[in-house]
C-alpha cells in the first residue's frame, strides 16, 4: 500500500512538472514594460524575467557588457553626479553584474537594457532584459 501511494505521487510531480515546463515554454509574461520585445526564444530559465519568477521593479537603464562568466555579465553603464562644489554634472562610470536569461543571445560589447528585481542571488538584483533598441532595429 504504501509502495502504491508513493509511486502515484511520482507520477503526480512528473506530470506536474511537465505541465509547468510547457506552460513556461509557450507562455511569455507581459514584464510592464512598453517598447520592449520579448525575446524571440523561450527558455526556462528561472531567472528570467520573460519566462521565469522574476519581476522587473524599479530601476530600468542601459549599459554595455564588459564580460559574461557563467551566465552573470559585468556592466557598465554611466551615471550623471551633480557636483555642488562646481556647479554642474559629471558623468562618472559604474559597473554592476547582473543575470542572462537562457533566452538572450548576449555577446560581449553588447549595448543592453537592464531592470532592477528581488535579489535574484547574493550578490545579483539586476537581470537583461533585451539589446538595446537601437540594435534590435539595426537587425
Ligand atoms: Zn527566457
Amino acid at each position: 500500500m504504501i509502495h502504491h501511494h508513493l509511486s502515484r505521487n511520482i507520477i503526480f510531480k512528473s506530470i506536474y512538472n511537465l505541465i509547468i515546463k510547457w506552460y513556461r515554454s509557450t507562455h511569455v509574461k507581459d514584464i510592464g514594460i512598453e517598447g520592449i520585445n520579448p525575446p524571440e526564444k523561450v527558455c526556462d530559465d528561472k531567472k528570467c524575467p520573460w519566462h521565469g519568477e522574476i519581476r522587473i521593479r524599479g530601476l530600468l537603464f542601459e549599459g554595455k557588457v564588459e564580460r559574461i562568466r557563467r551566465r552573470i555579465a559585468l556592466i557598465t553603464f554611466y551615471r550623471y553626479y551633480y557636483i555642488p562644489k562646481y556647479e554642474r554634472y559629471m558623468i562618472r562610470r559604474s559597473k554592476i553584474k547582473a543575470h542572462v536569461p537562457k533566452c538572450l543571445d548576449i555577446k560581449e560589447g553588447d549595448e543592453v537594457i537592464i531592470g532592477e528585481a528581488r535579489p535574484i542571488s547574493k550578490i545579483i538584483n539586476f537581470v537583461l532584459i533585451s539589446k538595446k533598441w537601437s540594435q534590435l532595429a539595426q537587425k
